[in-house]
Protein backbone atom coordinates (compact mmCIF):
# COMPACT_ATOMS: atom_id res chain seq x y z
CA UNK A 1 0.00 0.00 0.00
CA UNK A 2 1.44 3.53 -0.69
CA UNK A 3 1.20 6.58 -2.12
CA UNK A 4 -2.42 6.18 -1.38
CA UNK A 5 -5.13 8.71 -1.46
CA UNK A 6 -2.71 11.55 -2.44
CA UNK A 7 -1.89 10.67 -5.84
CA UNK A 8 -4.80 9.10 -6.65
CA UNK A 9 -6.68 12.29 -6.38
CA UNK A 10 -4.25 14.71 -7.54
CA UNK A 11 -4.63 14.24 -11.36
CA UNK A 12 -3.02 16.51 -14.44
CA UNK A 13 -1.55 16.28 -17.31
CA UNK A 14 1.44 18.07 -19.78
CA UNK A 15 4.97 17.21 -20.48
CA UNK A 16 7.45 16.22 -17.43
CA UNK A 17 10.44 18.63 -16.51
CA UNK A 18 11.96 17.50 -13.14
CA UNK A 19 15.91 18.85 -12.64
CA UNK A 20 18.81 16.31 -12.75
CA UNK A 21 19.46 14.05 -9.79
CA UNK A 22 23.45 15.24 -8.25
CA UNK A 23 26.35 13.27 -7.92
CA UNK A 24 25.78 10.83 -5.34
CA UNK A 25 27.66 10.89 -1.93
CA UNK A 26 29.34 8.30 0.07
CA UNK A 27 25.61 7.48 1.95
CA UNK A 28 23.80 8.12 -1.62
CA UNK A 29 26.10 5.19 -3.08
CA UNK A 30 25.88 2.63 -0.30
CA UNK A 31 21.88 3.21 -0.35
CA UNK A 32 22.53 2.58 -3.70
CA UNK A 33 24.20 -0.88 -3.25
CA UNK A 34 21.45 -1.83 -0.23
CA UNK A 35 18.24 -0.95 -2.94
CA UNK A 36 20.07 -2.87 -6.24
CA UNK A 37 20.93 -6.08 -2.66
CA UNK A 38 16.98 -5.51 -2.16
CA UNK A 39 15.60 -5.30 -5.21
CA UNK A 40 17.13 -7.94 -7.44
CA UNK A 41 15.89 -10.73 -4.13
CA UNK A 42 12.67 -11.54 -5.48
CA UNK A 43 10.86 -11.20 -2.13
CA UNK A 44 7.49 -12.47 -3.14
CA UNK A 45 5.44 -14.94 -1.21
CA UNK A 46 5.98 -18.29 -1.70
CA UNK A 47 9.43 -17.94 -2.97
CA UNK A 48 11.08 -18.11 0.40
CA UNK A 49 13.32 -15.08 -0.52
CA UNK A 50 12.61 -12.79 2.36
CA UNK A 51 15.15 -14.73 4.85
CA UNK A 52 17.82 -13.71 2.94
CA UNK A 53 17.01 -10.11 2.40
CA UNK A 54 16.21 -9.81 6.39
CA UNK A 55 20.04 -11.78 6.56
CA UNK A 56 21.64 -9.23 4.59
CA UNK A 57 20.08 -6.26 6.02
CA UNK A 58 21.15 -7.62 9.33
CA UNK A 59 24.63 -8.09 8.46
CA UNK A 60 24.85 -4.28 7.51
CA UNK A 61 23.34 -3.14 10.87
CA UNK A 62 25.93 -5.62 12.90
CA UNK A 63 28.61 -3.99 10.64
CA UNK A 64 27.62 -0.60 11.69
CA UNK A 65 28.41 -1.03 15.13
CA UNK A 66 24.33 -2.18 15.66
CA UNK A 67 24.45 -5.33 18.69
CA UNK A 68 20.62 -5.50 19.02
CA UNK A 69 19.69 -7.24 15.53
CA UNK A 70 16.82 -9.80 15.51
CA UNK A 71 15.49 -11.98 12.69
CA UNK A 72 12.01 -13.79 13.21
CA UNK A 73 11.27 -16.04 11.24
CA UNK A 74 7.76 -16.70 10.61
CA UNK A 75 5.34 -18.39 8.48
CA UNK A 76 3.29 -16.41 6.14
CA UNK A 77 -0.22 -18.22 4.89
CA UNK A 78 0.87 -22.14 4.72
CA UNK A 79 3.49 -24.04 7.09
CA UNK A 80 5.64 -24.20 4.19
CA UNK A 81 5.46 -20.37 3.60
CA UNK A 82 8.69 -18.98 5.11
CA UNK A 83 8.65 -15.19 5.63
CA UNK A 84 10.97 -13.16 8.58
CA UNK A 85 10.70 -10.48 10.28
CA UNK A 86 13.87 -8.06 11.07
CA UNK A 87 13.91 -5.88 14.39
CA UNK A 88 16.63 -3.53 15.38
CA UNK A 89 17.30 -2.30 18.58
CA UNK A 90 19.04 1.43 18.92
CA UNK A 91 19.46 1.92 22.73
CA UNK A 92 19.30 5.76 24.01
CA UNK A 93 22.66 7.14 24.33
CA UNK A 94 21.38 9.74 26.65
CA UNK A 95 17.61 8.66 27.78
CA UNK A 96 15.53 11.63 27.86
CA UNK A 97 12.29 9.54 29.84
CA UNK A 98 10.60 9.68 26.06
CA UNK A 99 9.19 6.57 24.87
CA UNK A 100 10.63 4.64 22.10
CA UNK A 101 9.97 5.81 18.50
CA UNK A 102 9.43 2.64 15.91
CA UNK A 103 10.78 3.09 12.14
CA UNK A 104 8.67 0.09 9.76
CA UNK A 105 8.90 -1.02 6.25
CA UNK A 106 8.14 -3.97 4.63
CA UNK A 107 10.42 -6.31 2.71
CA UNK A 108 8.45 -8.44 0.75
CA UNK A 109 6.38 -7.49 -2.74
CA UNK A 110 3.84 -8.23 -4.74
CA UNK A 111 4.70 -11.09 -7.69
CA UNK A 112 6.04 -9.78 -11.13
CA UNK A 113 6.28 -11.77 -13.65
CA UNK A 114 8.95 -11.34 -16.80
CA UNK A 115 6.93 -11.52 -19.68
CA UNK A 116 4.38 -8.91 -18.03
CA UNK A 117 7.47 -6.44 -18.03
CA UNK A 118 9.61 -4.43 -20.37
CA UNK A 119 12.76 -5.73 -18.55
CA UNK A 120 13.72 -8.20 -15.82
CA UNK A 121 11.50 -6.80 -12.45
CA UNK A 122 13.80 -8.50 -10.14
CA UNK A 123 17.09 -6.78 -11.40
CA UNK A 124 17.33 -3.33 -10.61
CA UNK A 125 17.56 -0.75 -13.70
CA UNK A 126 18.13 2.98 -13.91
CA UNK A 127 17.33 5.05 -16.94
CA UNK A 128 15.90 8.06 -17.71
CA UNK A 129 16.11 9.71 -14.32
CA UNK A 130 14.28 6.35 -12.97
CA UNK A 131 15.13 3.63 -10.90
CA UNK A 132 13.29 0.84 -12.39
CA UNK A 133 12.55 -2.74 -10.87
CA UNK A 134 9.04 -4.46 -8.55
CA UNK A 135 9.56 -2.49 -4.73
CA UNK A 136 11.82 0.33 -6.08
CA UNK A 137 8.80 2.41 -4.52
CA UNK A 138 6.27 -0.36 -2.89
CA UNK A 139 8.09 -1.01 -0.02
CA UNK A 140 11.72 -1.51 -0.65
CA UNK A 141 12.68 2.34 -0.85
CA UNK A 142 11.54 2.72 2.50
CA UNK A 143 13.32 0.00 3.76
CA UNK A 144 16.57 1.53 2.11
CA UNK A 145 15.87 4.73 3.43
CA UNK A 146 15.44 3.87 7.08
CA UNK A 147 18.20 1.62 6.99
CA UNK A 148 20.71 4.34 4.73
CA UNK A 149 19.53 6.80 7.76
CA UNK A 150 20.20 4.73 10.64
CA UNK A 151 23.81 3.22 9.35
CA UNK A 152 24.51 7.29 8.88
CA UNK A 153 23.39 9.04 11.87
CA UNK A 154 25.69 5.78 13.96
CA UNK A 155 28.62 6.74 11.96
CA UNK A 156 28.27 9.99 12.42
CA UNK A 157 27.53 9.79 15.80
CA UNK A 158 24.53 10.91 16.62
CA UNK A 159 23.51 9.99 20.28
CA UNK A 160 19.62 9.39 20.53
CA UNK A 161 17.42 10.42 23.25
CA UNK A 162 15.06 7.86 23.03
CA UNK A 163 14.95 4.52 21.73
CA UNK A 164 14.90 3.90 18.36
CA UNK A 165 13.43 0.22 17.30
CA UNK A 166 13.19 -0.85 13.07
CA UNK A 167 10.64 -3.07 12.28
CA UNK A 168 10.92 -4.89 8.87
CA UNK A 169 7.98 -6.99 8.26
CA UNK A 170 7.90 -9.91 5.19
CA UNK A 171 4.36 -10.26 4.50
CA UNK A 172 2.71 -6.89 4.19
CA UNK A 173 1.48 -7.09 1.04
CA UNK A 174 -0.47 -11.05 2.18
CA UNK A 175 -0.93 -11.67 5.47
CA UNK A 176 0.50 -8.48 7.64
CA UNK A 177 1.08 -11.46 10.17
CA UNK A 178 3.84 -9.98 11.04
CA UNK A 179 2.86 -6.80 12.13
CA UNK A 180 0.34 -8.53 14.18
CA UNK A 181 3.10 -10.47 15.76
CA UNK A 182 5.38 -7.56 16.36
CA UNK A 183 2.60 -5.94 18.13
CA UNK A 184 1.41 -8.30 19.79
CA UNK A 185 4.31 -10.85 20.57
CA UNK A 186 8.06 -9.27 19.52
CA UNK A 187 7.30 -5.86 21.06
CA UNK A 188 6.52 -4.21 24.10
CA UNK A 189 3.60 -1.56 22.33
CA UNK A 190 3.11 0.17 26.06
CA UNK A 191 6.87 1.08 25.34
CA UNK A 192 6.41 2.71 22.20
CA UNK A 193 5.92 6.05 21.62
CA UNK A 194 4.72 6.63 18.21
CA UNK A 195 5.71 4.72 15.02
CA UNK A 196 7.06 6.10 11.34
CA UNK A 197 5.54 4.14 8.64
CA UNK A 198 7.75 4.09 5.55
CA UNK A 199 4.95 2.39 3.33
CA UNK A 200 2.70 5.13 3.28
CA UNK A 201 2.77 8.87 2.95
CA UNK A 202 4.75 10.73 0.07
CA UNK A 203 4.74 13.60 -2.31
CA UNK A 204 3.35 13.91 -5.83
CA UNK A 205 4.48 16.22 -8.70
CA UNK A 206 2.03 16.60 -12.08
CA UNK A 207 3.56 16.19 -15.28
CA UNK A 208 4.50 20.09 -15.47
CA UNK A 209 6.81 19.50 -13.07
CA UNK A 210 4.29 21.35 -10.28
CA UNK A 211 4.54 20.02 -6.93
CA UNK A 212 1.05 18.55 -6.14
CA UNK A 213 2.13 18.00 -1.91
CA UNK A 214 2.97 15.62 0.08
CA UNK A 215 0.92 13.40 2.15
CA UNK A 216 1.20 12.15 5.84
CA UNK A 217 -1.02 9.13 6.62
CA UNK A 218 -2.25 9.49 9.70
CA UNK A 219 -5.34 6.82 9.54
CA UNK A 220 -6.50 3.36 7.66
CA UNK A 221 -9.92 2.07 7.54
CA UNK A 222 -10.56 -1.41 9.23
CA UNK A 223 -10.50 -4.82 7.10
CA UNK A 224 -13.11 -6.96 7.62
CA UNK A 225 -14.62 -9.64 6.46
CA UNK A 226 -18.47 -11.04 6.89
CA UNK A 227 -20.24 -14.35 5.77
CA UNK A 228 -23.50 -14.08 4.83
CA UNK A 229 -25.50 -17.78 5.09
CA UNK A 230 -28.89 -18.36 3.11
CA UNK A 231 -30.11 -22.04 4.10
CA UNK A 232 -32.98 -24.08 3.08
CA UNK A 233 -34.33 -27.47 3.60
CA UNK A 234 -34.44 -27.64 -0.46
CA UNK A 235 -35.91 -30.79 -2.39
CA UNK A 236 -36.15 -31.67 -6.26
CA UNK A 237 -35.93 -28.96 -8.61
CA UNK A 238 -38.89 -30.29 -10.34
CA UNK A 239 -40.83 -29.32 -7.58
CA UNK A 240 -39.65 -25.27 -6.77
CA UNK A 241 -40.22 -24.63 -3.02
CA UNK A 242 -41.81 -20.56 -2.10
CA UNK A 243 -38.17 -19.83 -0.72
CA UNK A 244 -34.74 -20.64 -1.77
CA UNK A 245 -31.53 -20.23 -0.51
CA UNK A 246 -29.82 -18.54 -3.84
CA UNK A 247 -33.21 -15.67 -4.69
CA UNK A 248 -32.75 -15.31 -0.18
CA UNK A 249 -29.43 -14.58 -0.62
CA UNK A 250 -29.54 -12.38 -3.92
CA UNK A 251 -31.78 -10.49 -2.40
CA UNK A 252 -29.97 -9.61 0.19
CA UNK A 253 -27.22 -8.76 -1.72
CA UNK A 254 -28.78 -6.29 -3.38
CA UNK A 255 -30.28 -4.25 -0.71
CA UNK A 256 -26.81 -4.36 0.53
CA UNK A 257 -26.02 -2.68 -3.02
CA UNK A 258 -28.33 0.30 -2.58
CA UNK A 259 -27.24 0.90 1.14
CA UNK A 260 -25.08 3.67 2.03
CA UNK A 261 -23.77 3.85 5.40
CA UNK A 262 -24.01 7.53 6.88
CA UNK A 263 -21.02 9.87 6.32
CA UNK A 264 -18.47 11.04 8.90
CA UNK A 265 -15.22 13.43 9.11
CA UNK A 266 -12.70 13.26 11.07
CA UNK A 267 -9.42 15.40 11.84
CA UNK A 268 -7.59 13.75 8.90
CA UNK A 269 -10.35 13.32 6.45
CA UNK A 270 -11.25 17.22 7.28
CA UNK A 271 -7.76 18.29 6.55
CA UNK A 272 -7.69 16.40 3.43
CA UNK A 273 -10.95 17.76 2.23
CA UNK A 274 -10.12 20.99 3.17
CA UNK A 275 -6.90 20.46 0.54
CA UNK A 276 -9.02 18.78 -1.92
CA UNK A 277 -10.98 21.23 -2.09
CA UNK A 278 -8.45 23.98 -3.35
CA UNK A 279 -6.98 21.25 -6.21
CA UNK A 280 -10.40 19.31 -7.23
CA UNK A 281 -12.25 20.50 -10.37
CA UNK A 282 -14.61 23.23 -9.49
CA UNK A 283 -17.57 20.55 -9.27
CA UNK A 284 -16.01 18.30 -6.88
CA UNK A 285 -14.25 21.51 -5.22
CA UNK A 286 -17.98 23.08 -4.64
CA UNK A 287 -19.24 19.67 -3.18
CA UNK A 288 -16.44 19.31 -0.97
CA UNK A 289 -17.01 22.79 0.36
CA UNK A 290 -21.12 22.26 0.86
CA UNK A 291 -19.93 18.66 2.93
CA UNK A 292 -17.17 20.82 5.48
CA UNK A 293 -19.78 23.18 5.74
CA UNK A 294 -22.51 21.22 6.89
CA UNK A 295 -21.62 17.65 7.56
CA UNK A 296 -25.08 16.82 8.01
CA UNK A 297 -25.47 17.62 3.76
CA UNK A 298 -25.63 13.74 3.24
CA UNK A 299 -26.56 14.56 -0.79
CA UNK A 300 -22.98 16.29 -0.96
CA UNK A 301 -21.32 13.34 0.48
CA UNK A 302 -22.77 10.53 -1.70
CA UNK A 303 -21.86 12.73 -4.72
CA UNK A 304 -18.12 13.04 -3.54
CA UNK A 305 -18.24 9.35 -2.37
CA UNK A 306 -19.59 8.72 -6.18
CA UNK A 307 -16.19 10.91 -7.68
CA UNK A 308 -13.23 7.85 -8.28
CA UNK A 309 -10.95 9.73 -7.10
CA UNK A 310 -12.64 9.74 -3.73
CA UNK A 311 -14.38 6.39 -3.16
CA UNK A 312 -14.00 5.31 -0.15
CA UNK A 313 -13.46 8.01 1.66
CA UNK A 314 -16.42 9.83 3.20
CA UNK A 315 -17.57 6.46 5.29
CA UNK A 316 -17.25 3.07 5.93
CA UNK A 317 -17.78 0.85 2.58
CA UNK A 318 -18.98 -2.92 2.14
CA UNK A 319 -19.57 -4.73 -0.70
CA UNK A 320 -19.43 -8.46 -1.73
CA UNK A 321 -16.75 -10.25 -3.04
CA UNK A 322 -17.58 -13.80 -3.40
CA UNK A 323 -20.39 -16.05 -3.55
CA UNK A 324 -21.62 -19.83 -3.99
CA UNK A 325 -24.29 -21.78 -3.53
CA UNK A 326 -25.89 -25.18 -4.36
CA UNK A 327 -24.76 -28.44 -4.84
CA UNK A 328 -26.65 -30.24 -7.94
CA UNK A 329 -27.74 -28.76 -10.92
CA UNK A 330 -31.12 -30.38 -10.52
CA UNK A 331 -31.57 -30.20 -6.83
CA UNK A 332 -32.81 -26.82 -5.15
CA UNK A 333 -29.85 -24.95 -2.92
CA UNK A 334 -29.75 -25.87 0.69
CA UNK A 335 -26.75 -23.09 1.39
CA UNK A 336 -25.98 -20.44 -0.36
CA UNK A 337 -22.89 -17.36 0.76
CA UNK A 338 -21.10 -14.69 0.27
CA UNK A 339 -18.27 -12.86 1.45
CA UNK A 340 -19.35 -9.43 2.26
CA UNK A 341 -15.85 -7.40 2.66
CA UNK A 342 -16.23 -3.56 4.63
CA UNK A 343 -14.04 -1.17 5.49
CA UNK A 344 -14.44 0.67 8.38
CA UNK A 345 -14.24 4.08 9.34
CA UNK A 346 -11.58 4.42 11.41
CA UNK A 347 -13.40 4.97 15.22
CA UNK A 348 -16.48 2.97 14.14
CA UNK A 349 -17.10 -0.20 16.40
CA UNK A 350 -17.28 -2.78 13.78
CA UNK A 351 -20.59 -4.26 16.10
CA UNK A 352 -22.71 -1.82 14.85
CA UNK A 353 -21.63 -2.67 11.10
CA UNK A 354 -22.49 -6.39 12.12
CA UNK A 355 -26.24 -5.31 13.47
CA UNK A 356 -26.60 -3.13 10.57
CA UNK A 357 -25.83 -6.16 8.19
CA UNK A 358 -28.19 -8.07 9.90
CA UNK A 359 -30.41 -5.98 9.64
CA UNK A 360 -29.87 -5.92 5.95
CA UNK A 361 -30.61 -9.73 5.58
CA UNK A 362 -33.24 -10.12 8.16
CA UNK A 363 -35.91 -10.17 5.83
CA UNK A 364 -34.49 -13.06 3.80
CA UNK A 365 -33.61 -14.89 7.16
CA UNK A 366 -29.98 -14.37 5.90
CA UNK A 367 -27.64 -14.96 8.66
CA UNK A 368 -24.22 -12.42 8.58
CA UNK A 369 -21.25 -13.48 10.89
CA UNK A 370 -18.01 -11.81 11.00
CA UNK A 371 -14.96 -13.82 9.53
CA UNK A 372 -12.36 -12.53 12.44
CA UNK A 373 -13.45 -9.96 14.95
CA UNK A 374 -11.58 -6.59 13.87
CA UNK A 375 -10.55 -4.57 16.30
CA UNK A 376 -11.75 -0.87 16.35
CA UNK A 377 -8.72 1.60 15.43
CA UNK A 378 -9.09 5.32 16.09
CA UNK A 379 -6.93 7.32 13.75
CA UNK A 380 -4.00 9.09 15.41
CA UNK A 381 -3.90 12.47 16.20
CA UNK A 382 -2.06 14.92 14.44
CA UNK A 383 0.70 15.60 16.89
CA UNK A 384 2.72 18.65 16.73
CA UNK A 385 6.27 16.79 17.09
CA UNK A 386 5.88 14.30 14.55
CA UNK A 387 3.77 17.04 11.90
CA UNK A 388 6.37 19.25 12.77
CA UNK A 389 9.21 16.91 12.29
CA UNK A 390 7.89 15.66 8.17
CA UNK A 391 6.83 19.22 7.71
CA UNK A 392 10.23 20.47 8.30
CA UNK A 393 12.21 17.66 6.53
CA UNK A 394 9.62 17.95 3.50
CA UNK A 395 10.31 21.89 3.55
CA UNK A 396 14.11 21.49 3.90
CA UNK A 397 14.01 19.99 -0.19
CA UNK A 398 10.74 21.53 -1.42
CA UNK A 399 10.01 25.07 0.34
CA UNK A 400 6.88 26.00 0.98
CA UNK A 401 4.92 22.15 -0.22
CA UNK A 402 1.32 21.52 1.05
CA UNK A 403 1.60 18.58 3.69
CA UNK A 404 -1.86 17.19 3.49
CA UNK A 405 -2.96 14.51 6.49
CA UNK A 406 -4.70 11.49 4.60
CA UNK A 407 -6.78 8.07 5.47
CA UNK A 408 -5.91 5.27 3.41
CA UNK A 409 -8.77 3.46 2.41
CA UNK A 410 -6.90 0.30 2.26
CA UNK A 411 -4.80 -1.25 5.48
CA UNK A 412 -0.76 -1.35 5.97
CA UNK A 413 0.99 -2.90 8.42
CA UNK A 414 0.55 0.13 10.69
CA UNK A 415 -2.89 -0.85 11.53
CA UNK A 416 -1.76 -3.48 13.79
CA UNK A 417 0.17 -0.81 15.91
CA UNK A 418 -3.04 1.53 16.16
CA UNK A 419 -4.91 -1.08 17.48
CA UNK A 420 -2.75 -1.87 20.04
CA UNK A 421 -3.00 2.28 20.83
CA UNK A 422 -0.13 3.41 18.87
CA UNK A 423 0.07 6.06 16.46
CA UNK A 424 1.25 5.74 13.42
CA UNK A 425 2.36 8.13 10.34
CA UNK A 426 2.74 6.88 6.80
CA UNK A 427 5.91 10.05 6.60
CA UNK A 428 7.73 8.87 2.95
CA UNK A 429 9.81 11.42 1.69
CA UNK A 430 9.99 10.15 -1.52
CA UNK A 431 7.68 11.39 -4.58
CA UNK A 432 6.11 10.56 -8.17
CA UNK A 433 5.26 12.54 -10.99
CA UNK A 434 1.02 11.87 -11.46
CA UNK A 435 -0.29 9.62 -13.09
CA UNK A 436 2.62 8.28 -15.32
CA UNK A 437 4.45 7.07 -11.97
CA UNK A 438 1.67 5.47 -10.30
CA UNK A 439 3.10 1.35 -10.88
CA UNK A 440 3.31 -0.01 -7.62
CA UNK A 441 1.83 -3.47 -7.65
CA UNK A 442 2.01 -3.20 -11.73
CA UNK A 443 4.14 -3.24 -14.50
CA UNK A 444 7.76 -1.38 -14.76
CA UNK A 445 7.30 -0.70 -11.19
CA UNK A 446 9.93 2.80 -11.06
CA UNK A 447 10.77 5.97 -8.39
CA UNK A 448 12.70 9.12 -10.13
CA UNK A 449 16.15 8.72 -8.83
CA UNK A 450 16.16 12.24 -7.40
CA UNK A 451 13.38 10.86 -5.00
CA UNK A 452 15.20 8.08 -4.23
CA UNK A 453 18.32 10.58 -3.05
CA UNK A 454 15.86 13.05 -1.35
CA UNK A 455 13.87 10.22 0.55
CA UNK A 456 17.47 9.10 2.43
CA UNK A 457 17.89 12.89 3.30
CA UNK A 458 14.04 13.25 4.60
CA UNK A 459 14.68 10.02 6.72
CA UNK A 460 17.82 11.44 8.34
CA UNK A 461 16.65 15.05 9.08
CA UNK A 462 12.84 13.36 10.70
CA UNK A 463 15.15 10.83 13.10
CA UNK A 464 17.43 13.43 14.07
CA UNK A 465 14.66 15.66 14.95
CA UNK A 466 12.54 13.21 16.78
CA UNK A 467 15.32 11.49 18.94
CA UNK A 468 17.31 14.36 20.50
ZN1 LIG B 1 3.49 -1.48 0.72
Amino acid sequence: MRFAAIISSLLATAATAQPPAQAPDRWHQEAREIYREAVNTPTVQGRGQVPALAEALARRFRAAGFTDVTIHPYDVVRPDDHTAALIVRWPAAHPSGRKAMLLMAHMDVVEARREDWSRDPFELGEADGYFYGRGTGDDKMGVIAITTALLRLKAEGFQPDRDIIVLFTGDEETGGRGAELAANQWLDTSQIDFALNGDAGGGAFDESGHLLGFGIQTSEKIYQDYTLTATNPGGHSSRPRPDNAIYALAHTLDRLEQYRFAPMQNETTRAYFAHRATTADPALAALIRRWLANPDDGAAADAIEASPTETGLTRTRCVATRLAGGHANNALPQLATANVNCRIFPGVDPATVLATLREIGAPDHVSVEPVEVAHPSGPSPLRPDVVGAFTAAVHARHPGAAIVPDMSAGATDGLYFRVRGVPVYGVEGSWIVTPIDERAHGRDERLPVRAFDEDLDHWTDMIRRLAR
